[in-house]
């Protein structure tokens, strides 16, 4: 146990100190909530951990080796022998290492700032007023559970000899096999298959569903396939019965040769002992209100485990928990949640797809904007990707906005931005932005949508 405790009453206790956890803590200290959060494993949970931070860390490495190695010549570099040129992938995992570790003491020294009471160990519920950590019972008044999720692992459970790692232990590996499938069909699969493929290693992808990720806008769906096959990444798409082989797996009867299988399979929930608790789920994940208030008064459920799936998500979450128990009536809107992807070049979206536009019964105008025709783009030596702005049609507000381009998840946050104020065609395209610079395409692509394109 860690922590000074006077006593082992709480106005709220938290369970899981991952990216909605740990914000939910920290806004409840400063509102004055006497709050613990309880953690069975590191500070920080999968976002710092084994998620958002060790993939970034590890693909941004990846990303630069991939550019020296293919464009330093070009952008003027020399000296330097390409053949010689190889990824070090334990060094990566040394400066990744380096990196968790600050944001880990960062978020422990803010709980602490914020007079949150640390506890280590599992926490286990006895009713939603009472949790148990080892011996110890503490008491609550508010209790939020915010455990996470871990990937499935039934479609692999056929697959007695191949070798099976899950992420948090892919994240730690010395080195790394030549030949490497990545199972599952979603932004955490893409970007593990991205980073390995720009490394240099031979990467399949394989899902039991169709779609490399689901819920994409179709242009931009179309786009990361048709990238992922350019780049020689194989994909394997709505494979459902997987077996082992000799130097890899046959998918449905097709012989796919791997030495190594990283799960990033659809996630589900990791719940604690649940005591006296019954908590309504819905589709796998625990049901929430729109302030994630469970069915249970008092008991709120946050991040992965509501089925959110992204630390934005969670983070926002936490403090919509924590205003509500201090009276505050913020609902959530996961709509004007962004989502993202840092591959190469980098996803992002907020709002509807044009799917949802037609679904919806919207009337509604488009507006699309190729990189290529961006100076700070192709300065950067990037020739691929679009921004693509949905309005409806009566008043021209943004209803969706799909980017994809470098640094697509900073740039999709101004959208976000103009979403969240309600804004409309003629808003994004009064804005003015710096020159050169890659987010004037978003301005660009409300000029198309108004079919005043400027420079195309
Ligand atoms: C490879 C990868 C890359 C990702 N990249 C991104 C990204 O770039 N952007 C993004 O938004 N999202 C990303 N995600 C998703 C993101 O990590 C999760 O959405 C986010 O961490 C969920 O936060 P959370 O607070 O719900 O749970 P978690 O971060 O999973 O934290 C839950 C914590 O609860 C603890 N816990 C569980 N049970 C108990 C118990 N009984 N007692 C005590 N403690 C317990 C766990 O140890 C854990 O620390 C990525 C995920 C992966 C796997």
């Amino acid at each position: 146990l860690e922590g000074d405790f006077m006593s082992n009453k709480f106005d709220l206790i938290i369970i899981g100190s991952g990216p909605g956890g740990y914000v939910a803590g920290i806004r409840a200290g400063q509102i004055g909530l006497s709050t613990a959060i309880i953690e069975k494993k590191d500070i920080g949970g999968m976002c710092l951990n084994w998620g958002c931070i060790p993939s970034k860390t590890m693909l941004e490495s990846a990303k630069l080796f991939n550019k020296v190695k293919n464009d330093g010549t070009t952008f003027g570099l020399d000296g330097y022998d390409k053949k010689e040129l190889f990824f070090n992938w334990d060094k990566a995992v040394s400066r990744k290492n380096k990196t968790v570790k600050k944001l880990v003491k960062g978020v422990e020294f803010l709980l602490q700032k914020n007079k949150v009471e640390k506890i280590r160990g599992e926490a286990e519920i006895i009713n939603k007023n009472e949790v148990k950590v080892g011996d110890m019972t503490y008491n609550t008044d508010n209790l939020i559970i915010a455990t996470g999720s871990r990937p499935k692992t039934d479609n692999l459970n056929n697959l007695k000899k191949a070798k099976v790692v899950e992420l948090d232990e892919f994240f730690e590996l010395k080195s790394i096999p030549d030949d490497i499938l990545v199972y599952g069909n979603n932004p955490n699969s893409c970007e593990v298959a991205n980073m390995l493929n720009l490394v240099g290693k031979n990467v399949s992808i394989v899902s039991d569903k169709k779609e490399l990720v689901p819920y994409l806008d179709s242009d931009v769906a179309e786009f990361i396939n048709k990238r992922f096959k350019k780049m020689g990444v194989k994909l394997y798409m709505d494979k459902q019965d997987l077996e082992d082989a000799e130097d890899g797996i046959m998918a449905d009867k097709e012989f796919i040769k791997c030495d190594m299988i990283v799960n990033c399979s659809d996630r589900r929930p990791i719940l604690p002992k649940m005591g006296d608790l019954e908590l309504e789920m819905e589709r796998s994940f625990v049901k929430t209100d729109e302030f994630m208030q469970t069915n249970i008064d008092g008991v709120y459920a946050i991040g992965d485990i509501t089925g959110s799936m992204y630390a934005q998500a969670a983070s926002a979450a936490g403090t919509t928990a924590v205003n509500h128990i201090a009276g505050v009536k913020q609902p959530m809107d996961y709509e004007k949640i962004p989502s993202n992807m840092y591959t190469e070049p980098e996803i992002a979206s907020v709002g509807l797809t044009e799917e949802q536009m037609k679904e919806r019964g919207f009337k509604y105008k488009v507006g699309k904007f190729p990189l290529s025709a961006n100076s700070k783009a192709m300065a950067e030596g990037h020739r691929e990707g679009f921004v693509k702005i949905l309005a409806e049609e009566k008043y021209g507000e943004v209803m969706g906005v799909h980017i994809v381009s470098p640094n697509a998840t900073d740039m999709i946050n101004e959208a976000v931005a103009i979403m969240r104020m309600e804004g409309c065609l003629e808003d994004v395209s009064a804005i003015v932005h710096t020159h050169p610079a890659v987010s004037e395409t978003l301005v660009e692509a409300s000029h198309v949508a108004l079919d005043k394109p400027l420079h195309i």
